[in-house]
């Protein structure tokens, strides 16, 4: 399709809202020409996480802004950049916090394209006031409270005599305001709505970073919120909701109501497989910061497993020890122009639901799972079955324990190791990891096998226990299952949350269930 806009029309610039903050708020129509973009010029309040959508090898241009302070562009300049990179024939997305037209400039940008003659698109964004309110559990009107609302800048200083707001006709004029940029003014903006006639008793909440893990809002009256907002430190972005609707929120708060919210947990998993738990944490309002520990990467040779595949009828059963066992085997399995038929009579074990599940996807129902998704677990059960002098195949880490093959071996069956995969440490930033855990960023840690727990550790590189202990000081730290935990407290520390299964969704679980007793 990329092919297909470049080939079939000349530059366009697409001004495209970007919505508040979650990316999930982003319109279609904004995802399908992220996803086109040759350029992307993008703002302070357009969501980084949105650029995941954009092909590789697009120009990516941060455009900056942050209210006030330091402008990585002028805004000449950003008008002059898309106008050139239009001019150039390139499909150039400009991305903009909330909704382009709505105290964005982007008026002012489209004037200019349309001066300079280049194409040019327009796409609506969930604009900020909205998200705020919603995510703070306000609704913007509502039939008892309010008919009305009104979107105002208080970027104006409003004691200046030529201001374009008229504060007489609209402290009462609207049911519902809501002001953008109006944390540095606010003492003037309340004094100035009170003073023409709205009620000091009226309810205003400020919400900032609204719908982000970040949200953080506060709630009081024209009378209060002045001390209140500077009790808490809140600097911008934030938006303030004057009106009688800010009083629903006692009933109708539901972001900020999730088991999860406001906890900032690490999740140490391989890049490959973070994705699964950070979503269900992120669901339950965690934020996530993820931490690869681990890489996996392909073997430089399969001279062992493919040896097997020759003669792999003559298997009685193959076992799987992981997702990433299953992954590699098949892939490896499809590159010799085999596939699942070619297993047929081979019985298959898998060490737990996840593994079975991704088996099923590949056309293999598995024959065994234990009750207890561990390598002993897994070992027990066959032992139930009895396989001596049976023929095993175990595909799994280059570098993995020995517990299943040793306790196979020790009953008299053929067991046949075949590395598929290795799991190198990840190369991540010590300097960041020890960062975040001294300021105190990371409530918890979630460790889902024992190498993450290792590599985490040499990671960090404390020099010995104490410093180890600073570093934890105040982290949770939680366990997928015994093995892990084991390693966890071998190393000194505790563990302080642990599901009854050994699976990602118990584990999910868990942690919900911790946070929800304290
Ligand atoms: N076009 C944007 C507004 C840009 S003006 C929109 O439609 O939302 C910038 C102001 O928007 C900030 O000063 C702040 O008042 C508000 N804002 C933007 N994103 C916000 C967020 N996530 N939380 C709270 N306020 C936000």
């Amino acid at each position: 399709m990329t092919e297909q806009i470049k080939q079939t029309r000349p530059g366009k610039v697409y001004l495209v809202g970007a919505g508040p903050g979650d990316p999930g708020l982003i319109t279609l129509r904004g995802k399908y020409l992220l996803e086109r973009a040759e350029v992307v010029v993008y703002d302070y309040l357009a969501t980084p996480k949105l650029l995941k959508y954009v092909p590789k090898g697009a120009e990516l241009i941060y455009a900056g802004k942050k209210g006030g302070t330091k402008h990585t562009h002028t805004q000449e300049e950003i008008n002059q950049m898309l106008v050139d990179r239009g001019r150039q024939g390139k499909m150039v997305v400009r991305l903009k916090g909330g909704d382009p037209f709505i105290f964005g400039r982007g008026g002012e940008e489209i004037e200019q394209l349309a001066a300079a003659g280049i194409a040019f698109e327009v796409v609506p964004g969930v604009t900020s006031a909205t998200a705020a309110a919603t995510y703070a559990g306000i609704p913007i009107t509502h039939r008892e409270y309010t008919a009305s609302v009104a979107f105002v800048t208080g970027h104006e200083d409003p004691t200046k005599k030529d201001s374009n707001i008229d504060w007489s006709k609209l402290a009462t004029g609207a049911g519902t305001l809501v002001i953008y940029m109006g944390i540095k003014n606010l003492p003037t903006i309340v004094e100035n709505l009170v003073k023409n006639g709205r009620d000091a008793q009226t309810p205003v909440a400020v919400v900032r970073w609204a719908s982000t893990p970040e949200q953080h809002s506060v709630i009081g009256t024209l009378e209060t919120i002045v001390d209140k907002v500077r009790s808490e430190g809140i600097k911008p972005p934030a938006l303030i909701v004057v009106g009688e609707v800010v009083k629903l929120r006692d009933t109708i708060d539901w972001f900020e109501k999730r088991p999860l919210f406001g906890k900032r947990i690490m999740v140490t998993r391989t890049r490959e497989q973070a994705s699964e738990l950070v979503a269900g944490l992120e669901e339950d309002g965690a934020n996530c910061l993820e931490f690869s520990t681990i890489h996996l990467e392909p073997l430089d040779s399969y001279e062992i497993l493919d040896g097997e595949l020759e003669r792999i009828n003559e298997y009685h059963w193959i076992l799987f020890t992981s997702i990433n066992a299953v992954k590699y085997f098949f892939h490896r399995l499809h590159e010799q122009g085999m596939d699942s038929r070619d297993l047929k009579g081979v019985a298959v074990g898998a060490v737990g639901r996840a593994t079975g599940d991704l088996l099923l996807k590949y056309g293999i129902r598995v024959d065994l799972i234990p009750e207890t998704y561990t390598a002993e677990g897994l070992a027990e059960s066959l032992l139930d079955l009895g396989v001596e002098g049976r023929n095993i195949l175990i595909p799994r880490a280059l570098k993995a324990r020995e517990i299943l093959t040793e306790t196979l071996r020790g009953v008299g069956a053929q067991v046949m190791v075949a590395p598929v995969y290795q799991n190198v440490p990840a190369q991540g930033d010590r300097e960041q990891l020890r960062r975040v855990l001294e300021n105190g960023e990371v409530h918890m840690v979630t460790f889902t096998s024992s190498s993450t727990v290792n590599n985490f550790l040499s990671l960090l590189g404390a020099s010995d226990q104490d410093e180890l202990n600073r570093f934890l000081k105040g982290v949770k730290i939680a366990a997928i299952g015994p093995i892990t935990a084991k390693t966890v407290t071998d190393n000194g520390l505790r563990v302080d949350v642990q599901p009854n299964e050994y699976t990602i969704g118990a584990l999910n679980q868990a942690i919900v269930e911790y946070y929800r007793k304290k």
